[in-house]
């Protein structure tokens, strides 16, 4: 039994059912997990196979990093949603939205009716 790297105080055992959650779609990957501080570590293998498949569904976020100009139009400036994310989020123009700012970045997130 190998002992875990966080606390130090559990050993890791073979699991199956360590959940990985990517966009919403979840993925089951073998694994260790720590008997006491239940941390779990994924197989490189298992974790880059996730990817893989994460990829081709077109759900793995850094392929979804896009740039865009914004418009002025008014006093305003207007954000165009890329036509891809409006489907994956089926979104339209009575959906409302919410804007957070957390540090640097600004989170856009549909509010479901
Ligand atoms: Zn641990």
């Amino acid at each position: 039994m190998r002992k875990c790297l966080v606390c130090e105080k559990g050993n890791l055992e073979k699991v199956e059912d360590i959940i990985l959650e990517i966009s919403g779609y979840v993925f089951i990957v073998l694994g260790e997990r720590c008997t006491s501080c239940r941390e779990e570590f994924p197989y490189p293998q298992e974790t880059e196979r996730t990817i893989l498949v994460a990829r081709k569904l077109g759900i793995w976020p850094e392929p979804l990093k896009l740039y865009r100009h914004l418009s002025r139009s008014g006093n305003g400036l207007v954000f165009r949603i890329p036509s891809d994310i409006e489907r994956q989020f089926k979104l339209n123009e009575k959906v409302e939205i919410s804007i957070s700012k957390i540090g640097n970045k600004m989170i856009i997130e549909p509010e479901s009716a």
